[in-house]
């Protein structure tokens, strides 16, 4: 994989065994433990209130001595680092790495949807990948074993050196970590087969520029798969397990959180979107080259005998119904979007 500056766009980068540097606009991009750090700016939720560099710190210095679940440990028991800000960065620190090693044989959200797409996976072995904000690489681990190189990237460096761990743990060599903001990915246009993106957009802070930025990556008639929870869902919104968090005006939506969280969460950095909303950005560069899955019209058609399965595939005014309603109020929005010139 060839790096261009995030910055400026610009090929000529110098590259050393400490760093990358821009011959262009002069930035400078460290390589921390094998990981290249091209961030054009730190996220407040997951770098600035966690101290990060002290964190990586101490994780490398555990990195040797300590298995995969012990690094994790140190970064989801950093109370002492925690605040107000980081409390609910903390909060899904804990609920997501729950048993990940025993879910790693799990299909992801967006790796049933592929199949539902018509991917074949045993062709996958030539194509371009990456995750974009991987994580733990928990999802980016059952993609790998159908591809020669799948590149991982987020925007947390701790998250990633634990990361790495996992991937030397499960003897997994294919997958190249890098540390990036969505809003300004490290590569040179058209790239990327398949981009993929579990629960991501909801998170980033210019949700344009990500969108932007994948269909730039992309190859023609590459596709972004995409997952985000719904706005509208009649339910409790999951990053605080608070109910209807989304039916508010967005400006009381920190204040909704705080007060019925007794004041322990804040709902800083999260912007959870509609199926409006999403539609909206997404034409905005893909243009009507997308489609929504919601899991109700994944779940319904796909026990092919059950009386839902018949219903829904037979009834066209029944199908069309049960969609709209499902887009609007349903859990999370599944999207496969292709780039076309
Ligand atoms: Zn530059």
């Amino acid at each position: 994989m060839i790096y261009i500056c995030p910055k400026c766009k610009s090929s000529k980068l110098r590259h050393s065994l400490e760093s990358y540097e821009c011959m262009n606009c002069k930035s400078e991009y460290n390589i921390i433990a094998g990981i290249p750090d091209f961030r054009i700016f730190r996220d407040d939720i997951y770098s600035h209130s966690i101290n990060e560099p002290e964190m990586v710190k101490n994780l490398l210095q555990n990195y040797v001595s300590k298995p995969f679940e012990q690094l994790l440990e140190i970064c989801s028991g950093i109370k002492k680092y925690r605040d107000k800000n980081n409390y609910t960065a903390v909060n899904l620190i804990h609920k997501n790495t729950k048993n990940i090693i025993s879910n790693l044989n799990k299909k992801s959200d967006l790796w049933y949807l592929s199949d539902r797409s018509g991917i074949k996976k045993n062709e996958l072995s030539e194509d371009t990948i990456l995750d974009l904000g991987c994580g733990f690489c928990n999802d980016t681990i059952p993609i790998s074993k159908y591809c020669k190189n799948i590149v991982a990237i987020d925007i947390s460096l701790s998250h990633l050196v634990i990361a790495k761990k996992l991937l030397q743990e499960q003897g997994i060599n294919n997958i190249t970590l890098i540390c990036a903001c969505s809003e300004g990915l490290p590569f040179s246009d058209n790239q990327f087969n398949f981009i993929f993106s579990s629960g991501v957009i909801e998170h980033v802070k210019y949700q344009n520029e990500y969108l932007s930025e994948t269909f730039r990556v992309l190859k023609d008639d590459g596709s972004f798969f995409c997952s985000s929870p719904n706005r509208f869902f009649v339910g409790k919104e999951p990053h605080v397990d608070i109910p209807l968090v989304g039916f508010l005006p967005r400006k009381l939506m920190k204040m909704y959180v705080y007060v019925l969280s007794g004041g322990k969460l804040t709902y800083e950095g999260k912007r959870i979107l509609s199926f409006g909303e999403l539609a909206k950005l997404l034409r905005k560069y893909y243009k009507d080259n997308w489609e929504c899955w919601t899991y109700l019209n994944v779940d319904i058609s796909s026990p092919p005998r059950s009386i839902l399965g018949r219903l829904y595939r037979k009834f066209v005014f029944f199908r069309k119904t049960v969609a709209l309603f499902d887009k609007i109020f349903c859990k999370a929005h599944l999207i496969r979007a292709t780039k076309r010139s």
